[in-house]
């Protein structure tokens, strides 16, 4: 069987998931243009826990995790199935990092994609959390022991944004500001020359405070970029503009080569 791809998504407002723009007719498109998974497993910056979990249950419940959005966006379903199977291949890969927690659901850094990428519900999702108390290189060593997922049809998706910063958003810029493009564009440069070592150390560029006030939206993306370490692939950057002055909403998408 071919290696699955890896899949970084910057989701950006939860309003993509009711909306048909450039961002999201991307995403339509990259669930066509992928092979069809058996399972997703997605890493959201929406469950930032204490410890690492990941849900096991035959039917996860979807959750609205987002405040202040219009009704319509709070009646989106995407009730997909779960994958206690998978649930357990990851536990088996990441041993006793990680344990079974199902006080979460499949929260809408997930849904919002997924409803574009597979509106049919009908690929199963689980999630791991992201563990806040690692750091970007702990979290990279988590994708590289879960690289055999994409040996048995897993997608692997990480959920979040690389510039994410609400408190500076301004409603009436359409790109970015100068700092945002600044940032987005150097972690690009180092996933393109695969230089992680400068990448796990993004906390020292001039704006990654701004960029990246706190880490849980970019840290997914270390996961993804472990789960394609020592392999060959062809990479597409997709969506790569920003949005409200500071978000992000470059995208990633690794595909394996051999
Ligand atoms: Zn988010």
């Amino acid at each position: 069987m071919e290696k699955m791809p890896v899949l970084f998504i910057g989701h950006g407002s939860p309003m993509n998931a009711i909306e048909d723009n450039a961002i999201t007719q991307q995403w339509k498109i990259l669930g066509k243009a992928i092979p069809r998974p058996k399972a997703i497993l997605s890493i959201s910056a929406h469950w930032y826990t204490g410890a690492s979990y990941v849900q096991d249950v035959q039917q996860p419940k979807q959750i609205y995790d987002m405040y202040g959005f219009p009704a319509q966006l709070y009646e989106i379903k995407y009730h997909v199935p779960g994958s206690p199977r998978l649930s357990r291949l990851a536990q088996e890969l990441l041993g006793s990092t990680v344990s079974v927690n199902n006080s979460w659901g499949i929260d809408h850094g997930t849904w919002s994609v997924l409803v574009h990428l597979y509106p049919a519900c009908d690929i199963p999702v689980v999630q791991l959390s992201i563990n806040g108390n690692l750091t970007p290189k702990e979290y990279f060593a988590m994708g590289e022991a879960l690289q055999p997922l994409r040996n048995e049809g897993i997608l692997i998706l990480g959920s979040g944004n690389i510039v994410h910063n609400l408190s500076m958003i301004d409603w009436d810029n359409a790109g970015g500001f100068l700092w945002a493009d600044a940032f987005d564009k150097w972690v690009q440069d180092c996933i393109v020359e695969k230089d992680m070592d400068q990448l796990f150390q993004y906390a020292k560029q001039p704006h990654a405070w701004q960029s990246v006030p706190t880490s849980e939206h970019i840290d997914p993306l270390f996961y993804c970029l472990g789960a394609v370490e020592n392999t060959q692939y062809d990479l597409r950057i997709i969506n790569d503009f920003r949005v409200l002055g500071s978000m992000s909403m470059t995208s990633y998408l690794f595909t394996d080569k051999e």
